[in-house]
Order: structure tokens, then C-alpha cells, then sequence
């Protein structure tokens, strides 16, 4: 049982001993009686869904770190076959390098300081960096010395907006006649050339892949030089109460059928974050008070329940209560979070046993990406306790069952 601190602040886990044998979400409530937010880690279910995604996807898997940064998911994603990560920060390229000392690291953050360039490439052994601007290129190319022949750079495209819950186009990423231009103008550089793009996080369209690779394809061709990668990003969505997405395998035929479209020998590579962590931890909040239909918790969207927030997703959920059993006859509450700001409320709504009463607690899944990650000191409401349980997701996505016994990361 460890401390964890807020926003990227990455407290150690304590290894688990190779005998460890890890206890239910049910075991570790009666025996702390958490009056602060409990994290508990699946790593054997991050390692199954790692292993599902790697052995499914036709070429490489780079885990997107900033989802989901703590040691022990780390672990459980590399003990699933990741060997690649993709970093958006000096910070997490930091952390990665003092896990893994072999791993390939990729900076694909398309706007970075001069400083976090110079220290990925001269003290990280990063060798590959994304950009979607001229200025960029030049500040990668002064930074890494020319790249001595070792340089990898992937030009961001950005994608008209599409259907996914969060929309990544407006931020970064060129127009395709820039994105051609920019590959032309990186070629000379490059001993890797590659085009990236991201269709946006928790995309259920399994065609949105086959058309931003239709589009790659297209740029490609204007740009008139040889690439060696094609960058298919993220977005891989998870199944939330009410959102079954299609299964893994409609994702990777869609993928496939745009990658035909694409010169021979160009290598895939992906970026999921949220589908190989999402089921790999929920978190356990105690409620504090109730009011008629709202429940007052010890966590909320200053917290690790940010898209309980305003992006209005909804999570598996169940009462535990220690003692007598609760009511068979459920209602709809609204949970408020621990801060005085009235933003920190999550609507759901939240079917939970009628009696529900101060006292209580209510595991929440799904939470292992964008959970812990997004968590914040505002008010003073960032202690929380982190665990390891054997409990299963909450939720289950399709395709990323563990097929093979997980074995513990
Ligand atoms: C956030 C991000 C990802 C991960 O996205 P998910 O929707 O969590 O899979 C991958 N690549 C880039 C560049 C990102 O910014």
C-alpha cells in the first residue's frame, strides 16, 4: 500500500515479492476501510490486453505513456510484448528509460522545447521524433546535431474531424499539401521517414482507420519520396456501460484494408493508450454524505473521475458495503466530488442499491486510463491509496480477453 501524488508525480509502487499473491478489491476495503480514494491495479488484465493488441496488430506497438504512467502499468504493458513507447514529455521519456533500459522510445509530441529535445537525443538514446511544422524540423535537426544518420521523423497529419468522443485534429498536425511538404523537406535528414496521424481517442468506427490511411496514402504520393512508417496512432476504443465497441479484429481488417493502398514495405506502427490499460484499475470512493439522489464521495473530476466530469462518460460501478447486505431495489444517484467547486459533479447517473448511506463505498471502472493520470491537488484532495487486486476489469472489451493465463507482470 502506497501514498500516490497527483498529476504525473509518480509515486514508486512497492514491488510485489515473486510470491505475492494479490487480494480481492472486496479483501483490501474490509481490511483498510478506505476514508480515501482507493487505486486498485489489474496489471495481469493490462498484460493480457497488451498481449491481445500485440499479437493483433500488423507491425509495432508503442504504448502512449501519458494515458496511464504509473511503474506497475509500465511493467504489466512490457510484460504483454510492448518493447516501444511513445512519450510526449522530457518527464515521461525519463521514467521510461529508468524501466526500460533497452526500450525504443519515440518523442511524439509534435511541439517540444529545445531542452527536452537535446536530452531525449543525448541522454535517453531517443532516435525517433515527430513534427507537423518547418519549425519544428529545424529545432529537431539544430538540437540532435544533424541526427548523425540515426535520425527517425514522422510528420503529423492532421484528419478532417471525425466521430471519436475526443476529438484530436484541432490541436496538432499539418494539412496534407504541408504534410507533403514537410516529408520532402525531412527525407534529406531522415534514415526513418514515417507519417503519423491520430483519429481521435475512444473511436468506435473501425473505418476511420481505413480512411486516415487512405489519406496518408494520398500524401504520400504527392510528396513523391520513399517512407519507411505509417504511423496509425491511437483511438482504440473500450467497451463503458451503455458503449460495446466492434471487437479488436474489425480495427486491425480495417487497418489492413487501407494498408494495401500504401507503398510495399512501409512499416505499421500504433500508438494505443486507453485499450491496453482502461480495464487495469478502478478506483474505490467512500461516500461522505447523501442528500435525497446525490451522493457527496472522496473523489471526483479534480481527481481521477475527470471524464465523469463534463465529457459525460459513464463507468461500471457496484456498492460495497461491509455488514448487511444493501437493497435489491436500485435508483439513480449523482455523485459529487470532494472540492467546493459545483463543476465537481459526475451526473452519470449511477444505479446503486436504494439504501445507499454514508458510510459506503462504490468501486468505479474502467478507470486505468486517464484516471489516475489526470488527478490534481486542487483543494487538498490529493492523498489516495494505490493496491494491487487479482479482481478482473470490471468490464470487459471485446478482444482483449486474456486468451492465454495472465501471468503477473
Ligand atoms: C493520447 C495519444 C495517444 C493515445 O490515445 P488513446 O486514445 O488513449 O489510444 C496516442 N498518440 C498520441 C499522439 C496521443 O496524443
Amino acid at each position: 500500500m502506497t501514498q500516490i501524488r497527483p498529476r504525473g508525480a509518480v509515486a514508486p509502487l512497492r514491488r510485489p515479492a515473486a510470491s505475492f499473491r494479490r487480494p480481492t478489491v472486496d479483501a483490501v476495503v474490509a481490511a483498510l476501510r478506505p476514508e480515501e480514494p482507493l487505486h486498485c491495479l489489474r496489471p495481469a488484465a493490462v498484460t493480457a490486453a497488451a498481449r491481445a493488441f500485440v499479437a493483433a496488430f500488423p507491425g509495432d506497438v508503442l504504448y502512449a505513456v501519458k494515458c496511464n504512467a504509473e511503474p506497475t502499468m509500465l511493467r504489466a504493458i512490457a510484460a504483454g510484448g510492448v518493447a516501444h513507447f511513445d512519450c510526449a514529455s522530457e518527464a515521461e521519456v525519463r521514467l521510461v528509460r529508468s524501466l526500460f533500459p533497452d526500450a525504443a522510445i519515440h518523442f511524439m509530441h509534435p511541439v517540444k522545447s529545445r531542452g527536452a529535445i537535446r536530452a531525449a537525443w543525448a541522454q535517453h538514446g531517443v532516435r525517433d521524433f515527430v513534427l507537423d511544422t518547418d519549425g519544428e524540423l529545424t529545432k529537431i535537426l539544430q538540437e540532435t546535431g544533424g541526427g548523425a544518420g540515426e535520425l527517425g521523423l514522422v510528420v503529423r497529419l492532421a484528419l478532417p474531424k471525425g466521430s471519436a468522443a475526443y476529438d484530436l485534429s484541432g490541436k496538432f498536425g499539418a494539412a496534407p499539401a504541408e504534410a507533403a511538404a514537410l516529408l520532402r523537406a525531412a527525407r534529406p535528414h531522415a534514415a526513418r521517414l514515417g507519417l503519423s496521424f491520430h483519429v481521435g481517442s475512444q473511436c468506435l468506427d473501425p473505418a476511420a482507420w481505413t480512411r486516415a490511411i487512405a489519406l496518408a496514402a494520398e500524401v504520400i504520393a504527392a510528396a513523391g519520396v520513399a517512407i519507411e512508417v505509417v504511423d496509425v496512432g491511437g483511438g482504440f476504443p473500450v467497451a463503458y456501460p451503455g458503449s460495446e465497441p466492434p471487437a479488436l479484429s474489425a480495427f486491425m481488417e480495417a487497418i489492413r484494408a487501407g494498408a494495401a493502398l500504401l507503398p510495399p514495405g512501409v512499416r505499421l506502427w500504433a500508438e494505443p493508450g486507453r485499450a491496453l490499460v482502461a480495464g487495469g484499475a478502478s478506483v474505490v470512493v467512500q461516500v461522505q454524505a447523501r442528500r435525497g439522489d446525490s451522493l457527496y464521495v472522496n473523489d471526483g473530476v479534480y481527481g481521477a473521475l475527470s471524464d465523469a466530469g463534463a465529457p459525460g462518460f459513464r463507468f461500471p460501478h457496484r456498492l460495497i458495503r461491509g455488514g448487511e447486505p444493501a437493497s435489491d431495489v436500485t435508483r439513480a444517484f449523482t455523485l459529487f466530488g470532494p472540492t467546493c467547486d459545483s463543476a465537481d459533479v459526475m451526473r452519470g447517473p449511477w444505479e446503486l442499491p436504494a439504501d445507499v448511506r454514508e458510510g459506503d463505498w462504490i468501486e468505479i471502472g474502467q478507470l486505468g486510463a486517464y484516471g489516475t493520470a489526470l488527478r490534481t491537488a486542487f483543494n487538498g484532495f490529493d492523498r489516495a491509496h494505490v493496491t494491487e487486486v487479482s479482481d478482473s476489469p470490471m468490464l470487459a472489451t471485446p478482444g482483449y480477453e486474456a486468451s492465454a493465463p495472465a501471468r503477473a507482470a
